[in-house]
């Protein structure tokens, strides 16, 4: 979930500010930034239009190669937002596939993978996005992180806990209103604008 993934691109940046704390600041914000970036393709082929599970990988080999020849901020920063980016699209592998309803396992699809041409099957480690083990996962990111920063790096990790925690809460309980959205409300009432700001995973049963 967008929270782990946010939280993991944090600890790249953290462990940047270990050995260059002169960097620490931008590797944390672009680690964050570049955890959080693939994600806004949301609303526009999910998992699609932004993951590259390949070419942020490939991208981010010749980011740190620059990055350690020129260490200078803007290197720094393209290396990390890069290195978050890739970790997230291979993670989303890790997870559960695009269905409605993750946890029954039916979705063949975790991410695309561009450079083959195809979908990357859900390997399921985590479960799926909102799982109780991807908390888990999001509570051990945090650890280092509430432990070490302050000001607004430590909040934006406290409400990405707490958010994470709510997902986690009403996740299994999301197709259900989304079906009801979806079945009574969305397709007759909400104009067709409006509709194309509702995730496609939940228009699933609509159509
Ligand atoms: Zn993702």
């Amino acid at each position: 979930m967008l929270p782990t993934h946010a939280l993991s691109g944090m600890v790249l940046g953290l462990a940047v500010s270990a050995v260059a704390p002169e960097f620490g600041p931008v590797a944390i914000a672009a680690g964050l930034f570049g955890g959080v970036f693939p994600d806004l393709d949301m609303y526009a082929g999910h998992r699609k239009t932004l993951h590259f599970p390949v070419y942020y990988s490939l991208s981010t080999g010749v980011a740190l190669v620059l990055a350690s020849l020129v260490p200078n901020a803007a290197t720094v920063a393209a290396a990390l937002f890069l290195l978050a980016a890739a970790v997230h699209s291979v993670a989303d592998a890790f997870g559960g596939g695009l269905e409605l309803r993750p946890w029954e396992g039916t979705s063949d699809r975790a991410v695309y993978n561009h450079y083959h041409g195809r979908w990357i099957t859900p390997r399921r480690l985590v479960g799926y996005d909102g799982s109780p083990g991807d908390l888990l996962l999001s509570g051990a990111l945090a650890v280092p992180l509430v432990l070490t920063l302050d000001g607004p790096f430590q909040w934006v990790v406290v409400v990405s806990v707490a958010v994470a925690g709510t997902y986690t809460a009403v996740r299994r309980h999301l197709p259900d209103v989304a079906d009801v959205l979806v079945g009574d409300l969305l397709v007759s009432v909400v104009p067709e604008a409006l509709r194309t700001h509702v995730p496609d995973r939940y228009l699933e049963h609509g159509r």
